[in-house]
């Protein structure tokens, strides 16, 4: 029987093949391989389809976090917001910016930052300056943006989005990633747009923010080979920026594949015993990510693993408990007992465009059979 894997990013190749081998070929005849032309086209086209002013082509998902806080003057000292139940990048960044991440919980139910527990923390923060809000819109779900905006606006905080699991996923009709002060995004070849290889963008309506984004990403630079500022190398390879541009035409029928195949999921799956992925009143998901919770994940991870699925966990352990972190970050302030109690629990089934209605009513009847 036909393996069925979790995600297969070659199938979002192969299915516009034409279109990227013909932006490659373009690149590589047009000689310039970093930024330029096809850099600024992407660009122009990315922040269209957001609904924002400025999009800024960086190297990858974990550069555009650390570029966004560096461009709000962030560093030694600030207390930025985020959540544990994230991609280890979104502390990394914060951390690689010389800022300190203090940590809160996920609401019950769902799988982002609890605006309740952040207005606790905001109460109470630990020593260092209160300065920004990085929420992430984890597996595709929109976080509660009106309760963190609301909080921003009260404490005089930048919010920083982590997009780089919400490609045109939309809170009360406005795009993730145009609500924040700066939105950061990820084209890992399995996000939701993917390159062919790494790649990120930041995406902002203010323009002295887009002006130190720019000049931040490479080198400092305002003029070449002088530094007005301290800035880094986070530059987007022009052949990506090609790739991206071919892709992103499809971005919006691709979620709505995703949307569908979700749809048949919670059909197929809704009397187990399994708690299914929500949606936030007014919000869309484009399930980045399919996720269900079991305390008997591991059994069925086994189970479907028998019968050819593949899973994945994201992620087997909140950040605040991998060794590199363990014991030295602020979690605030009851703990994150939601955080640590799901780790164990949750599964993400198999989930991409191209994943076929009969490969997902496999997926449904295995895991019927399990639960049986
Ligand atoms: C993928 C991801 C990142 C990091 O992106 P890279 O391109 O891999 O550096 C950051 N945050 C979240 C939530 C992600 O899923």
């Amino acid at each position: 029987m036909d393996q069925i894997p979790q995600t297969d990013p070659r199938a979002g190749y192969l299915e516009h093949q034409a279109d990227i081998d013909g932006a490659i070929a373009r690149v590589l005849a047009g000689g310039q391989f970093i930024l330029g032309r096809e850099v600024e086209a992407f660009e122009a086209a990315f922040a269209a389809w957001l609904g924002v002013k400025h999009g800024i082509g960086v190297s990858s998902g974990t550069d555009a976090l650390e570029l966004a806080l560096r461009a709000c003057d962030i560093g030694s000292g600030d207390l930025v917001f985020t959540v544990s139940h994230t991609a280890v990048a979104t502390v990394a960044a914060i951390e690689r910016a010389g800022a300190t991440a203090v940590l809160i919980d996920i609401e019950a139910g769902g799988y982002t930052m609890d605006a309740a527990a952040l207005e606790s923390a905001l109460r109470a923060p630990p020593p260092g300056r209160p300065v920004a809000i990085l929420p992430v819109h984890l597996y595709g779900e929109p976080a509660d943006m009106t309760g963190i905006l609301d909080l921003a606006r009260r404490h005089g905080l930048r919010v920083i989005e982590d997009c780089a699991q919400s490609h045109g996923a939309a809170y009360r009709g406005q795009t993730t990633g145009s609500l924040g002060d700066i939105s950061c995004f990820s084209f890992y070849p399995t996000k939701n747009l993917g390159a062919l290889g790494d790649a990120g963008m930041t995406a902002t309506d203010d323009a002295d923010l887009a002006a130190a984004l720019r000049e931040i990403r490479e080198y400092g630079w305002r003029q070449r080979y002088i530094s007005a500022r301290v800035g880094m190398n986070t530059r987007l390879a022009s052949i990506q920026a090609g790739i991206l541009a071919a892709k992103l035409p499809h971005l919006h029928s691709d979620n709505a594949r995703r949307q569908a195949l979700a749809a048949r999921f919670d059909e197929g799956l809704a009397d187990l015993p399994l708690r299914l992925p929500r949606c936030r009143a007014g919000s869309s998901h484009v399930y980045h990510q399919y996720v269900v919770r079991t305390p008997a994940r591991d059994a069925l991870r086994e189970h479907l693993s028998g019968a050819g699925i593949g899973t994945g966990i994201h992620y087997p352990a909140p950040v605040h408990l991998q060794p590199a972190y363990l014991g030295r970050l602020a979690e605030f302030p009851a703990g994150l007992p939601e955080t640590t109690r799901i780790a164990g629990h949750i599964v993400s089934l198999p989930m991409y465009p191209q994943l076929s209605v009969a490969a997902v009513d496999r997926v449904i009847s295995e895991t019927r059979r399990f639960f049986k």
